[in-house]
């Protein structure tokens, strides 16, 4: 009796993932459908190369950002904790080259022409980097990503001058102030 429930359970649960599959796999055929072929080549004339947190909160405001800046379906993402913090501040130095090689692959690959750096207020990964003070209030916080973002630009310069460098603080309501 308890393995025919069982039996029953599994059945019932191969059908969710089956049917997860197949409505994953149409969303993805109906995306593909949706972007000009130029944009579905996974090589090509890309514009940009974006660098932004893994912060959930953050998520849908910085794809709002590049979408009203005319780039969706037209820039790589890399996605790390802290964003440039992550690039520039000596705690996390050892994440640094997957940084660099993932721009190398985006350069190769999609021959981007800039980068966009996008930084944003109440970063967990700010006070682990620097210490609570460092974001203690709004200007403080301000100073503290305009160095980290100006430190940015600067190894960019040095790693790839043919880039342009775009940076930016983001606010939790999606609100940027670029920095350049
Ligand atoms: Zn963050």
């Amino acid at each position: 009796m308890r393995a025919t429930t069982s039996c029953c359970c599994c059945e019932a649960l191969d059908g969710r993932i089956d049917r997860r599959r197949l409505l994953r796999s149409l969303g993805i055929a109906g995306l593909a459908a949706s972007l000009p072929i130029s944009a579905r080549a996974a090589e090509g004339e890309y514009d940009a190369m974006l660098l932004s947190c893994i912060d959930p909160r953050m998520v849908a405001p910085v794809y709002k950002y590049m979408e009203g800046q005319g780039l969706s379906g037209k820039y790589s993402q890399f996605c790390i904790a802290g964003a440039a913090i992550a690039v520039v501040a000596p705690k996390f130095k050892a994440w640094r080259p997957a940084f660099w090689d993932n721009t190398a692959t985006s350069l190769q690959l999609h021959r981007i022409n800039k980068i966009i750096a996008i930084d944003h207020r109440d970063c967990g990964v700010a006070r682990v980097a620097y210490g609570n003070d460092s974001i203690a209030n709004p200007q403080v916080e301000t100073r503290t990503h305009r160095a980290v973002l100006e430190e940015f630009r600067e190894a960019v310069a040095k790693h790839h001058p043919q880039l342009a460098v775009v940076t930016g603080l983001m606010a939790l309501d999606g609100s940027i102030e670029i920095f350049s």
